[in-house]
């Protein structure tokens, strides 16, 4: 599932391109991929004009004037592409957006179908009921706010997945900053002190920051806009590198089963506290 800095990447390269254009048709492939707004997608963005595309948590937004907005969630398998209108037509193709100006369109696709598209009034909530509550973003988070939301008896790993508490870090991400902390998953996070959540926050900033530059991590379906992989996959030190050298000290990464996902560990690195 893309993460914070996949998403970014994606928003990145799509305000790039859609920016500025006019939509002048809209093709609905599947209509069950499209929530919110009742009235037809296709008479709701026809010729309106995108403003920018910008990111919330894992969520692609795209904002239209006259005000309106595309919010776009991959789910597991879901991508966007930007490609010429005379590009043949993928399976698993649901959402097509055809812009006037440049000969170019914006193709929804996502074969698992646990994304989707949901059209909402530009009013500042994105929160709608299929979308759930949103924490705060990691990369502005300051370090007392982020040492706060520890303050509860839950395990480190489900905690930073969950995104009502911190928004954007998934599996991958978060075994990355806890390996480069030191701090096994299974931590209760009000254990940690101010210390040690400061090097996990500068961590994780670090760590996102790092695969941003890299345009995320493409481990299966994950693609930019213009169809390139990511790169940051290259430099991961634990995740999907079971019974693989620690890249620190040489142990034997592990894979355990921690807040109901797999976990990636190195079990001389990361004590439990
Ligand atoms: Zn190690």
């Amino acid at each position: 599932m893309p993460e914070l800095p996949e998403v970014e990447t994606i928003v990145r390269a799509l305000d790039a391109s859609i920016s500025g254009l006019t939509v002048s048709s809209v093709v609905v492939h599947r209509k069950d991929v499209i929530h919110g707004h009742p009235a037809p997608l296709s008479r709701c963005l026809r010729r309106q004009s995108i403003t920018r595309v910008y990111r919330r948590a894992k969520r692609i937004l795209i904002a239209f004037d006259p005000p309106i907005e595309l919010i776009i969630h991959l789910g597991m398998t879901g991508r966007l592409d930007i490609v010429s209108p005379n590009t043949s037509i993928e399976k698993h193709t649901h959402l097509r957006i055809v812009f006037a100006d440049d000969n170019i369109e914006l193709r929804f696709r996502d074969p698992r179908r646990f994304g989707g598209v949901w059209l909402l009034p530009a009013n500042g909530q994105y929160n709608g009921p299929r979308l759930g509550p949103l924490g705060p973003e990691p990369l502005p988070l300051k370090p007392a706010d982020f040492y706060d939301l520890l303050q509860r008896n839950r395990q480190i790993k489900a905690l930073l997945l969950d995104q009502s508490a911190i928004a954007g870090i998934g599996n991958i991400y978060c075994d990355e900053a806890l390996h480069a902390t030191g701090i096994h998953p299974a931590t209760i996070s009000n254990t940690l002190d101010k210390k040690l959540a400061g090097k996990l926050l500068r961590n994780i900033k670090r760590i996102l920051n790092k695969a941003i530059e890299f345009r995320g991590s493409t481990l299966s379906d994950y693609r930019r806009p213009d169809g390139s992989s990511g790169q940051y996959q290259q430099q991961h030190k634990v995740y999907n590198r079971e019974d693989k050298p620690c890249r620190i000290c040489g142990a034997t990464i592990q894979r355990w089963q921690v807040a109901g996902r797999s976990s990636y560990l190195c079990p001389a690195c990361q004590t439990m506290r």
